[in-house]
């Protein structure tokens, strides 16, 4: 049977616009579809319910006037009910798009069903919107358009699903590029699949449009394309909003993660050496016991199963520290952490425990022998000098060695393992000790001697004495040196060598110093009012030159007991006086400026730069005992002398030789050119009233240079 059709004819600029709406639409959907994919949880269901709406929408008012571009030579409308049934279909359709594009992949079956599923949504929104014309008699469908649009639909959703899942992984411009030819591709589809569908549509002649009192005209075709505009641009903007708070999020996410992983870092590993920090190795040995102890209930017939901690700390770490400055001493430190790291096996734990303190866990050992080739390897390690601003320099450690469970309980491991390394120390350095009991003893008296320490000044018992300074050519007393003491009430006379480094370890230095200077400062004025001038020297540790206020300190002395300034010398050490910190450098001027004199002690042991002593404005120079101590039986030490007797000469110093002991040394020293000599050969270190007493007993070998009490009795007049 034949019918006679209506000629269907479309606006082209219609057509045309809802062309560019099905492409603006594509875009956006796109955009959703991605954006929905990054999200997480409620934010995900968010932007899908949006997303759903705005892309529904969006397809749907491209059909809809796609619909309004076609013109009929009868009067047509819309069914209000059944279009928006299509505008249903749409958001649906778009809503299992959305959901298979947040699916992490798409497998061939999600393909292939999401296809099918979009396909139909589309062809149930295309046809439902047909229906809202109510045409009587009905449309005419010609199976073959019908058939083709449905094979578009379907085939442009699978091509669309392609092209997101390709393009997900581009990101920036590439992606927006991606996503506009992808639009393209998709809008020129759903076009197709629409006027495909049109062209299946036949109407008869005559028919009669039921809803032509419906939605219907230009004026709602406008204002449907506006909104849709409207609407698909404020999604877009939304979205461009969204990316950049997105972004600020991710970047705050990324700082934090950033800090907390070196919180975590902090709080677990050293920041100088990056090896175990004191809590983490605190944690790893607590563990470690526990498992010696539980396999000592059930002991392996391999053996093994014991621990061993090697407490190790350098040798003359501090004097490189002073004299580099703290940024080499830091390189240093690095260079030891990397040398003890090869010594380690993986299963072992290496950590700094602070300053030059490193300790090793061993775990699984069977027995001590296992912790000396350890010990051993150690020392091997270190015998290699360190580079410190292009020079060499050698460190040695005292390692100390604990044993578990054969020499310590478990609580008292790292107290054990330190006791023994002080053992290792005292006996010279640069080995290992292994702990036995008595050394616990050692350090828990160094614990009392520190409790006793802290009320040594308010009881008073600290004492200054005087070890004088003999002219080498007149055999007179120039001046003396204070060197402190403590009288401890049952130990008796206590050494600063003993009780010094002591104090500066427990902070007690700067009392104790501040006693020195006001009491060597009192001496001179009581000399002074006997009508004695004689001038005396304090000793000043590199601990004290870091103390900001101690030149005011010494400036107050002066002035509380009325003395000269140029009374008064201080002698610090080389190294002290070397160290390149700010506050050393800045106390050695202020001393300067005061008109304190200045005395460099013990030196030729550190690593004295000309320059810097140029600068220092130093008065004197004592040679160290280490070379006087040799240099009347050894040329080398006697070169070394000689050298710097010429150096310090011609930089206007007086050198001072100190810790002669005999004669020949005397001797020797005096050929040299040395200016004062000092030493138990002349005088020990005597209390002040023994120095002016007349039953003072010199050692003075014979009297070589005629020094005498009655002497010193005489110049101190
Ligand atoms: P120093 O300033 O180099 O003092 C010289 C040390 O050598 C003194 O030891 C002295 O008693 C000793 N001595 C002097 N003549 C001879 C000798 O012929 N042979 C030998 N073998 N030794 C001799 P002392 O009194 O035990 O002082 C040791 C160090 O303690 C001093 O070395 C000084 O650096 C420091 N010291 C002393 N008093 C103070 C003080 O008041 N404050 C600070 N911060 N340090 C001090
Ligand atoms: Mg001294
Ligand atoms: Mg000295």
């Amino acid at each position: 049977m034949s019918v006679e059709l209506l000629p269907a004819t479309y606006e082209r600029d219609v057509v045309a616009l809802s062309i560019v709406v099905a492409i603006f639409a594509s875009y956006v959907a796109l955009d959703l579809a991605r954006r929905m994919h990054e999200q997480r949880g409620t934010f995900a269901l968010l932007w899908g319910c949006g997303g759903a709406l705005v892309m529904g929408t969006g397809i749907w008012s491209m059909h809809f006037i796609g619909m309004l571009a076609m013109q009929l030579p009868i009067e047509v409308g819309y069914a209000p009910g059944t279009t928006f049934a299509s505008w249903v279909a749409g958001v649906g359709v778009s809503a299992i798009a959305l959901g298979i594009a947040s699916r992490q992949r798409l497998g061939v079956a999600a393909l292939v069903v999401g296809a099918l599923a979009m396909g139909a949504g589309i062809c149930a929104m295309h046809y439902v919107g047909m229906a809202a014309l109510e045409m009587s008699p009905g449309i005419v469908w010609d199976r073959r358009w019908v058939a083709v649009s449905v094979a578009i639909a379907c085939g442009a959703s699978a091509v669309a699903l392609l092209i997101f899942f390709g393009m997900r992984r581009l990101r920036g411009i590439k992606a927006r590029a991606a996503q506009a030819a992808a639009a393209l591709v998709m809008g020129l589809a759903i076009s197709g699949m629409h006027y495909s569908g049109m062209a299946a549509a036949g109407f008869v002649d005559g028919s009669l449009c039921l809803s032509a009192g419906g939605l219907a005209g230009r004026h709602l075709g406008m204002m449907v394309l506006v909104a849709v505009v409207l609407l698909l641009t404020i999604a877009l903007f939304t979205a461009a909003l969204d990316d950049r708070l997105q972004a600020r999020a991710s970047r705050l996410a990324d700082r934090l993660s950033d800090a907390n992983a070196e919180l975590q870092r902090m709080a677990f590993l050293d920041a100088l050496t990056g090896v175990p920090n004191r809590a983490l190795f605190d944690d790893r040995l607590r563990q470690a016991v526990a498992r010696v102890e539980r396999s000592l209930e059930r002991p392996s017939p391999f053996g093994g199963g014991k621990l061993a901690l090697l407490f190790v700390d350098l040798d003359g770490f501090k004097p490189v520290n002073d004299t580099f400055g703290h940024a080499a001493g830091d390189t240093v430190l690095r260079q030891v952490a990397d040398r003890l790291r090869m010594v380690v096996r993986s299963a072992d734990t290496l950590a700094r425990l602070g300053g030059d303190e490193f300790v090793l866990l061993l775990e699984d050992i069977g027995g001590l022998p296992d912790a000396v080739v350890t010990a051993e390897r150690i020392k091997r390690g270190l015998a290699r000098p360190f580079t410190v601003q292009e020079r060499a320099v050698r460190l040695s450690a005292s390692i100390g060695i604990v044993v578990f469970p054969d020499h310590a309980s478990g609580d008292k491991l790292l107290a054990s393992a330190d006791a023994a390394m002080y053992a290792a120390k005292r006996n010279g350095g640069g080995n290992y000790a292994v702990f036995e009991a008595h050394m616990q003893q050692g350090a828990s008296a160094q614990l009392e001697l520190q409790q006793d320490l802290r009320e040594a000044v308010a009881r008073r018992e600290l004492r200054l004495h005087y070890q004088p300074k003999i002219d080498s050519r007149s055999g007179r007393v120039r001046s003396v040196e204070a060197l402190l003491r403590w009288q401890h009430p049952t130990l008796g006379l206590v050494g600063p060598a003993q009780f010094v480094p002591l104090a500066e370890r427990f902070g007690l230095i700067a009392g104790i110093g501040a006693w020195v200077i006001d009491e060597a400062c009192r001496q001179v004025a009581a000399w002074a009012a006997e009508g004695r001038r004689m001038r005396v020297s304090i000793n000043l540790s590199a601990h004290q030159l870091r103390q900001p206020d101690i030149a005011a300190r010494v400036g107050e002395a002066i002035a509380r007991h009325g003395i000269d300034a140029d009374q008064l010398v201080c002698e610090v050490t080389e190294t002290a006086a070397m160290e390149d910190t700010q506050t050393t450098t800045r106390v050695l001027e202020e001393l300067g400026a005061l008109g304190v004199e200045l005395s460099i002690d013990d030196f030729g042991t550190g690593y004295s730069s000309l320059a810097k002593l140029r600068r220092m404005r130093a008065h004197e120079l004592k040679i160290d005992r280490e070379f006087v101590a040799d240099v009347a039986r050894d040329a080398d030490a006697r070169a070394v002398v000689d050298a710097i007797v010429r150096l310090g000469h011609a930089l206007g110093l007086r050198i001072v030789a100190e810790g002669v002991e005999t004669d020949a040394q005397r001797d020797v020293l005096r050929e040299l050119g040395c200016d004062e000599l000092q030493g138990y050969f002349f005088a020990r270190p005597l209390p002040p009233e023994a120095l002016l007493a007349d039953e003072v007993h010199s050692t003075d070998g014979g009297g070589a240079v005629g020094f005498s009490p009655s002497v010193l009795l005489d110049t101190l007049s």
